[in-house]
C-alpha cells in the first residue's frame, strides 16, 4: 500500500473526473453506459479504449491498459505515482506539499532525472516572467509595438501567454536565481544554456510564444527575434540570429510530437472533425482571434506521423495549410506517406498571393480563410493533379505512363512504410482508380507487384509500434494459480463475498506474485471498507500494469457471474493444492534454524 494519505488520494480522484481528463487526450464518444475512443497506448485501428464514467475507470480491450484516473495520467505522461497525483492535484487546484518518492528505490531512480512537474513549474514561472516583461511600461514598449503591428489583440496576448525575453543575455537567469529556482532546473528546461560562469539565457531579445501541451501545461517556448537583422547581441551562448528558435528537446518537449495551440483547439477539432495545421505561431493565434479555432501549428518541423497520431484521436481529417504556393510535390509526397501510415485523411491547401495565413486573415477575413480550408484538395488527388500538370496540355502516352508509374511508386513506398491492412489497401486502390481513371483490378495487381518487390528489397518494413506496450504480468499456471485468479475475480466483482473468504484464507495463500500483490491490497481494503469499488482498489496500487490487471479481473469476474459457486470451488481447489504441496517432502529451501530446532 502506498504510504500516501488515502483521503487525499480520493479527494484528488474526485476532483478529476476521468471522462474530462481522458477527454483532453482523445475524443470520446458515448456508447451505451460507456465512452469509447482510440487508445493512446497502442496503435489503435478501431475505438478499443473504454471509459466507464460510473466506475471512474478506463480499459483498453486491445492492449490491456486499464486503471483509474491517476493510472491514466501516470501512463500518458510517463510519471511516477506521486508525480501523477501531484499533477492531478494541480489540475484541480488542490494545494498539496510536493509528494516525496515513496521507497528508496524510487528516490534513487528519480534523483538523477528531473521531475517533469518541477520542470513544468519552472516553465510556468518563465511564462509569467516573459509576460511581465512584455507588459512592463518601458522594457516592453518596442515589443508591444510589434505585437500591435501584427494586430494581435490584448486578449490574444493574454490567452496565448505571449511574452518578451529581454536583451542583456542573463535577465531570466538573474530573475530565476532571485526566485531561488536552481540553475540545473533552468538548464533542464532549456531556458538557459552553457555551464558554470558562461551560463546564459537561451532566448535573448525575442517575442516569446508559450508552448503548452493538450492539458495547458507549459512545455516549452518559441522565440521570434525582435532585432530583425544581424544586429542581435553576440557573445552570449544563447544569442542567435535565427528568426525563430524553439526550446530544445526536454523531458516535456518533443517537437515532432507537439502541436502549438492544441489545448485551445481540441474542442473545435473534435466537433468539426477537422484539424487545420499551419506553420506559424502568429498564424494559429490569428486564426483563433478570427474565430477559426480548430487551427494548430507544427513547431518548425514538417507534419509527421506523430502529429497525425495525436490529431487522429480527435478528428478524421487534417488540412495542411501551407504558406503561399510552396505546397510542392515534395510536401505532397510527405503528406501522402503520413496519410497512409496513420490512416487519417489529409487534404492540402495553400494561401494565395505569397501570403501566410496570418496576413491572409487580416487582409481577407474569416470567410475566405474558411473557404480555403473547405476547398482543400485530398492528398491523393493533389499528388496526381501535380503530376498530370507536369505533362502539359497534350500528354504523350509515354508521359502519362510515367506519371502513373511515379504515382504508384509513391503510394507503394507509403504502403510499405505504413504497414497497411488489406481492407485499407482496398480503399486506396478504389480511390486511385477513380482519380487516375484506371481499372481497379489493374491497379491492384500493379501495386501488389511493387509492394512485393519493395518488401524484399527493403530490410526495414516499418513494424514499429512506437507506443509503449504494457509488460505482460506472469499469472502463473496450474490449478492453484487458476484458483487464486478465480477468487480475486469473484471478490472484485462481488466484494460482499469477502466475509466468506477472510475466514478461510489470507493473502499469504496467493503465491503468484502479481496476484499476491492484488490480494494484499484487496484484503486490506475490504477489511475496512466492505463497499470498496474496483476504482478504490486501483488507486491503492502504484503500478499501471497491476491496475490494468485489476480492471481485467473484475471484468472477467462480472462476465462469468455465478459468484458463490465459483468462489467455493476455487477455495476448495486452492486448499487441496496447498495440502498436496505441503505433503511433499521438503527437499530445498530448508531454513538451518528450523533444522537446528527439530
Ligand atoms: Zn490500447
Amino acid at each position: 500500500m502506498p504510504n500516501f494519505d488515502t483521503g487525499l488520494i480520493s479527494r484528488i480522484q474526485q476532483a478529476n473526473d476521468i471522462v474530462d481528463v481522458v477527454g483532453e487526450h482523445l475524443a470520446l464518444k458515448r456508447k451505451g453506459r460507456e465512452m469509447v475512443g482510440l487508445c493512446p497506448f497502442h496503435d489503435d485501428h478501431r475505438p478499443s479504449f473504454n471509459v466507464n464514467p460510473a466506475k471512474q475507470i478506463f480499459k483498453c480491450f486491445a492492449c490491456g491498459a486499464g486503471g483509474d484516473v491517476v493510472k491514466f495520467v501516470q501512463m500518458r505522461e510517463n510519471l511516477t505515482f506521486p508525480q501523477a497525483l501531484e499533477r492531478l492535484a494541480n489540475r484541480a487546484g488542490i494545494k498539496i506539499e510536493p509528494l516525496r518518492p515513496r521507497s528508496s528505490d524510487e528516490r534513487r531512480a528519480t534523483s538523477n532525472d528531473t521531475d517533469p512537474n518541477e520542470l513544468a513549474r519552472a516553465n510556468a514561472w518563465a511564462a509569467k516572467y516573459f509576460a511581465a516583461n512584455l507588459a512592463h511600461p518601458e522594457k516592453g514598449k518596442d515589443a508591444r509595438k510589434y505585437v500591435a503591428q501584427r494586430q494581435i489583440s490584448d486578449e490574444s496576448v493574454k490567452k496565448w501567454q505571449i511574452g518578451l525575453a529581454l536583451g542583456s543575455g542573463s535577465d531570466l537567469l538573474a530573475a530565476a536565481r532571485q526566485k531561488k529556482i536552481p540553475d540545473r532546473l533552468l538548464t533542464a528546461a532549456g531556458l538557459v544554456v552553457g555551464s558554470g560562469s558562461s551560463l546564459a539565457d537561451k532566448f535573448v531579445n525575442r517575442l516569446m510564444f508559450t508552448i503548452t501541451d493538450v492539458t495547458g501545461r507549459v512545455i516549452g517556448f518559441g522565440g521570434r527575434t525582435l532585432t530583425g537583422d544581424p544586429a542581435s547581441p553576440k557573445g552570449f551562448a544563447g544569442a542567435s540570429d535565427a528568426k525563430y528558435i524553439n526550446s530544445p528537446a526536454t523531458i516535456l518537449f518533443d517537437k515532432s510530437n507537439a502541436l502549438f495551440g492544441l489545448d485551445h483547439a481540441r474542442h473545435q477539432i473534435a466537433s468539426s472533425d477537422t484539424a487545420v495545421v499551419v506553420e506559424g505561431y502568429t498564424d494559429t493565434i490569428m486564426a483563433h482571434q478570427f474565430g477559426s479555432s480548430n487551427v494548430v501549428a507544427t513547431l518548425g518541423t514538417s507534419f509527421t506521423t506523430g502529429h497525425a497520431r495525436i490529431l487522429r484521436r480527435y478528428a478524421k481529417k487534417v488540412v495542411l495549410l501551407f504558406d503561399s504556393d510552396v505546397a510542392g510535390v515534395e510536401a505532397a509526397n510527405r503528406a501522402l506517406q503520413v496519410a497512409l501510415a496513420s490512416r487519417i485523411d489529409i487534404a492540402l491547401a495553400s494561401v494565395p498571393e505569397g501570403k501566410d495565413p496570418c496576413d491572409f486573415l487580416l487582409a481577407q477575413g474569416k470567410e475566405p480563410f474558411e473557404r480555403l480550408i473547405e476547398n482543400a484538395t485530398d492528398v491523393f488527388q493533389f499528388k496526381w493533379t501535380r503530376l498530370v500538370a507536369n505533362l502539359g496540355s497534350q500528354p504523350t502516352i509515354a508521359g502519362k505512363k510515367q506519371a502513373i508509374d511515379e504515382y504508384l511508386e509513391a503510394v507503394t513506398t507509403a504502403v510499405v512504410a505504413g504497414n497497411i491492412q488489406a481492407i485499407e489497401k482496398g480503399l486506396i486502390v478504389n480511390r486511385l482508380s477513380s482519380i487516375m481513371a484506371l481499372d481497379a483490378k489493374e491497379i491492384n495487381a500493379e501495386l501488389n507487384r511493387r509492394i512485393g518487390r519493395a518488401k524484399t528489397t527493403s530490410a526495414y518494413s516499418n513494424t514499429a509500434a512506437t507506443d509503449r506496450q504494457q509488460p505482460p504480468l506472469d499469472l502463473g499456471e496450474g490449478l492453484s494459480a487458476t484458483a487464486q485468479r478465480e477468487i480475486l475475480e469473484v471478490l472484485l466483482a462481488e466484494p460482499r463475498l469477502f466475509t466468506d473468504v477472510k475466514e478461510k484464507i489470507s493473502p499469504q495463500s496467493f503465491d503468484v506474485p502479481a496476484l499476491n500483490r492484488i490480494a494484499q491490497v484487496l484484503f486490506q481494503m475490504l477489511a475496512v471498507r466492505p463497499e470498496a469499488t474496483v476504482h478504490d482498489i486501483c488507486s491503492c496500487v502504484e503500478e499501471p500494469n497491476l491496475a490494468g490487471l485489476i480492471i481485467k479481473l473484475e471484468e472477467d469476474g462480472l462476465k462469468k457471474d455465478n459468484f458463490k459457486k465459483r468462489l467455493d470451488d476455487a477455495l476448495i481447489a486452492l486448499k487441496y493444492e496447498q495440502q498436496r504441496v505441503n505433503r511433499q517432502p521438503l527437499t530445498f529451501k530448508q531454513d538451518p534454524h528450523i533444522i537446528g530446532m527439530t
